[in-house]
């Protein structure tokens, strides 16, 4: 892949901001820190009627930051991520836009190593590893897993799963596919794989580092509505798996595979032992016991997980797609 250090376009940073006071200072402050030349940035916050003084916060970090441009915007109604982001998206300037969301932080030379792989012509979208703050065991498990199969599938060509806690987008390619879908949840995720499926590559990096912060409470409520969103994202995208270039439409069938039909291999098994189980049958009960003892080990019991999740999320989506989600403590 052609790479190119002295690539250093005007990069616009997007922060979409709903009830963040807490977040957005050093947010901002990481932005400003970055290793990409500051003249270069140019920072738009988009805040969607924030009840906790978000706003006030920001300007009055751009008043003591002069060196580099920061642009409010305001919204009076708050309509969810999507619409905020497409909003913002139409006061960028930057060749570059990247998506920050506000409760995540970047490495410091995270920005200049993504646009680098922007360099690359073939190349039309990047997002990063992700590293989970006071995340639990099981967030551990799963980000650790995740993240190897996203870089692995950006070696091969692209991966159809991004996240907004650092997707960079060439602005072109993300004008061409008319922005963020404002229908489904994963609005980084299917934005990557349009642009994907338009032929340039959409890669996740893995010297491109984030972290995010994990709810403590309500951690299972938060995976759910992740996992439904991400059920959204592959059940729109898979209609035009015939638009894939070759490389890239065994991944995204895969994926789709996974997120969307697996979790019910494995409900409609247990459920099967569990009812031969029930009518005497010894192998089915001791199959149950060893499926149960296997849980001790920890990547099975991150990947049952997983499954549990995407379960309870294509039910849940069935009467709400959480497009406007509660904002959850972290
Ligand atoms: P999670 O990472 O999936 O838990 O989602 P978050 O709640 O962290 O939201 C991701 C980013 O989008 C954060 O920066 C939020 O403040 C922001 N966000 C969420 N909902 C809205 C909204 O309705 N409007 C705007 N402008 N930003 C939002
Ligand atoms: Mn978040």
């Amino acid at each position: 892949m052609r790479e190119e250090g002295g690539y250093t376009p005007r990069v616009t940073v997007i922060i979409p901001t709903y009830n963040e006071a807490d977040a957005i200072e050093e947010r901002l402050n990481n932005i400003y820190s970055q290793d990409y030349p500051r003249e270069k940035l140019e920072i738009i916050v988009v805040d969607s009627a924030s009840a906790d003084g978000t706003p006030a916060v920001v300007e009055k970090w751009a008043e003591q930051h002069l060196d580099i441009k920061v642009l409010l915007i305001r919204e009076e109604q708050r309509r969810g991520k999507a619409n905020a982001l497409n909003h913002a998206l139409r006061y960028a300037t930057g060749e570059v836009v990247a998506i920050a969301d506000a409760d995540a932080l970047w490495a410091p030379e995270a920005l200049r190593r993504a646009v680098a792989k922007l360099a690359d012509p073939t190349v039309g979208a990047v997002s990063c590893v992700k590293r989970p703050l006071n995340g639990r065991g099981i967030e551990e498990g799963y980000r650790g897993f995740y993240n190897q199969l996203r870089v692995a599938e950006s070696k091969l060509w692209s991966t159809p799963i991004f996240h907004g806690e650092l997707a960079a987008f060439r602005r072109e390619a993300l004008e061409a596919v008319g922005g963020f879908p404002t229908d489904i949840g994963a609005d980084d995720s299917y934005t990557a794989t349009q642009i994907a499926l338009r032929g340039l590559r959409a890669i996740v990096a893995d010297d491109v580092l984030c972290t995010e912060a994990v709810p403590r409470r309500d951690y299972h409520a938060w995976r759910i509505r992740r996992a439904q969103h991400l059920i959204q994202h592959f059940a729109k995208a898979i209609r035009r798996l015939h638009k894939a270039p070759p490389p890239f439409r065994g991944v995204l069938a895969a994926e789709a595979y996974l997120h969307v039909v697996n979790p019910w291999l494995l409900a409609g098994a247990v459920a099967a032992l569990a009812a031969s189980a029930a009518a005497g049958s010894l192998p089915a009960l001791a199959i149950l016991a060893l499926g149960a003892a296997l849980l001790a080990y920890k990547p099975y019991r991150v990947w049952t997980a997983a499954q549990a999740y995407l379960i309870t999320a294509a039910v849940k989506n069935l009467w709400t797609k959480e497009l406007i989600w509660k904002k959850q403590k972290k």
